[in-house]
């Protein structure tokens, strides 16, 4: 599929319900700034970079984010995976967290299925950023689990937006999805934001002994759902 640079405008009334997008009330536009062949030890995929820019009141926010797209991923409803960049993990194989794994996980799945999106965005420590999420770190040495860690800092346990992998689907023309993903509040933003999520398939990994307790916060303060626990 072939995508000059275009720019795509949620209109100024848009509104979000869910908490991840609670702050995106204005207007929100998304761009597609380039689209180049990216092969990778999973196979063939081309590599699409977006930038978002919000306003969020006086407050202009940016983001950016890249898409990996495989094969055909618009004649049916393509495997999708929505992954925060997580250096600690993606990158030095981290085991506070399964971040690494399900990123791995997500492209074998793309692979193996010949089709499908893994969009990447630089959301760091679920949007808390790279200095904070190693002081949470340093908080749940002293034994807090990662949602108290986060809410010490004065961060909302979660505090991702949606709003620009929704506008990168559709702007690689894609309306329904089939997500990988535990977290059902996932399904719920990509929904708001204009997207059907048409099944949730679990990207569920095996647990170390390291990421035991995270795992356990995730499924009971986070709401996600794992099937072997
Ligand atoms: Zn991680």
């Amino acid at each position: 599929m072939l995508l000059g640079a275009q720019c795509f405008r949620v209109s100024p009334g848009f509104r979000s319900l869910d908490v991840y997008n609670d702050y995106v009330t204005a207007s929100t536009s998304v761009r597609q700034v380039s689209s180049a062949d990216f092969p990778t030890r999973w196979g063939q995929f081309r590599i699409y970079g977006f930038e978002g820019v919000f306003r969020d009141g006086e407050e202009i926010r940016r983001e950016e984010a890249v898409a990996l797209v495989m094969g055909d991923v618009t004649s049916s409803a393509p495997l999708v995976r929505v992954h925060s960049q997580c250096l600690t993990g993606d990158v030095f194989g981290s085991l506070r967290c399964d971040c690494r794994q399900q990123l791995e996980m997500a492209l074998s799945m793309i692979a193996e299925r010949g089709s499908g999106v893994l969009i990447y965005e630089q959301q760091e420590g679920r949007g808390i950023g790279l200095m904070a999420k190693l002081q949470a770190y340093e908080l749940q040495d002293a034994g807090l689990d990662t949602v108290e860690a986060n809410e010490r800092l004065g961060f909302k346990a979660d505090h991702r937006a949606f709003t620009l992998p929704a506008e990168m689907l559709k702007a690689l023309g894609i309306h329904q999805v089939r997500l990988l993903s535990n977290n059902p509040d996932k399904v719920a933003a990509l929904e708001q934001a204009g997207v059907e999520v048409i099944e949730r398939m679990p990207c569920e990994v095996a647990p170390n002994p390291h990421t035991e307790d995270y795992l356990k916060t995730k499924k009971e303060k986070l709401g996600h759902l794992f099937t072997s626990r």
